[in-house]
């Protein structure tokens, strides 16, 4: 049996890229996302791999770009699909949403054929996710710094929640975010088809981030061990997992500057951060409302009010 994914195509024991088409851009081109298919010597499971959904998140793009030169479909039971670029049109200008319809790639899924340009991409991904066994969405954190996490997103009362929850300690970044995630993520609309699946977030860079895409692709590898695609056995590693998320804004305009470490744990009451204006003058002091691992934070040291300063992940245990 063949596998086929848009023109990529391989009998088993072989390896194929090639594009999926999913309509055209302004000036009548083809719009072809990047994809590669992998089919096994032998039978087995389907893993379903996409990257940059959100088209300035280069790291899962990176660990693509590693994955599928190591693959050896001599060596693999089952298949491996995989969209190496879902945003196309975002990922040209390289910014976080696409700019044909200004939308949030994962908040479009599970998408539909004759929507808007995001819903379009996300029905054609979302069709190849929908053969998968298991689904992994590679994500990290914008250009913001954040820790490697994995997110599950379907939600603790979810039929697969303990199915994701297993992927995702096998991929094993060391921490997880395991919270209900907002409609039309592929982390939501994937398990509420039958597919437990992982949004591993691999840090957060401009561009690509050597140590968290070492990370992802140790956890691609640990995930195709597990599985069966590949041999080799998998020591699953307890996992800090966060189950809330607390976010802070700045209470006034300044310049930002942290008190503690991405990854350090920080107590109720504990200072975040401190805002000062341009002469140094202390004018805000942030302290944490409740305990947790301080988890992302913005690039820029310039906030005006209300803008978004950092993360800390609450209700920490581990599993
Ligand atoms: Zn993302």
């Amino acid at each position: 049996m063949m596998t086929t994914l848009g023109s990529a195509s391989a009998p088993p024991g072989e390896l194929d890229t090639g594009r999926l088409e999913v309509g055209e851009t302004r000036d009548g081109s083809t719009v072809g996302l990047p994809v590669a298919v992998v089919n096994g010597a032998d039978d087995g499971k389907t893993l379903y791999v996409q990257a940059v959904s959100d088209g300035d998140e280069l790291n899962g793009l990176g660990v693509v770009t590693r994955l599928v030169p190591q693959l050896d479909p001599a060596e693999i039971a089952g298949q491996i699909l995989i969209v190496g670029i879902v945003n196309y049109h975002a990922f040209q200008v390289a910014e976080h949403r696409n700019p044909v319809d200004d939308t949030k790639m994962n908040r479009a899924y599970p998408g539909d054929a004759n929507g808007t340009s995001s819903e379009r991409i996300a029905a054609a991904t979302f069709e190849a996710a929908k053969r998968a066994d298991l689904v992994v969405d590679l994500h990290q954190g914008r250009t913001s710094r954040m820790i490697n996490e994995t997110r599950v997103r379907c939600g603790p009362r979810h039929r697969l929640h303990r199915e994701c929850l297993e992927l995702a300690k096998v991929f094993g970044t060391g921490y997880v975010l395991d919270q209900k995630g907002p409609d039309g993520q592929l982390a939501r609309a994937a398990p509420d088809n039958g597919i437990p699946t992982i949004d591993p977030e691999l840090g957060g860079a401009v561009g690509w981030d050597e140590e968290s895409i070492e990370i992802g692709l140790a956890g691609m590898f640990r995930v195709l061990r597990y599985y069966g695609f590949i041999d080799g056995e998998v020591d699953r590693e307890m996992q800090t997992r966060a189950s809330g998320f607390d976010q802070y804004g700045s209470p006034s305009g300044g310049l930002v500057s942290f008190e503690v470490e991405l990854g350090e744990r920080v107590a109720r009451g504990d200072t975040l951060f401190r805002v000062t204006d341009a002469f140094g003058e202390l004018k805000a002091r942030v302290t944490a409302d409740n305990d947790g691992i301080f988890w992302r934070s913005r690039r820029l040291p310039q906030v005006a009010t209300g803008e978004y300063v950092c993360s800390v992940g609450t209700d920490v245990d581990q599993f």
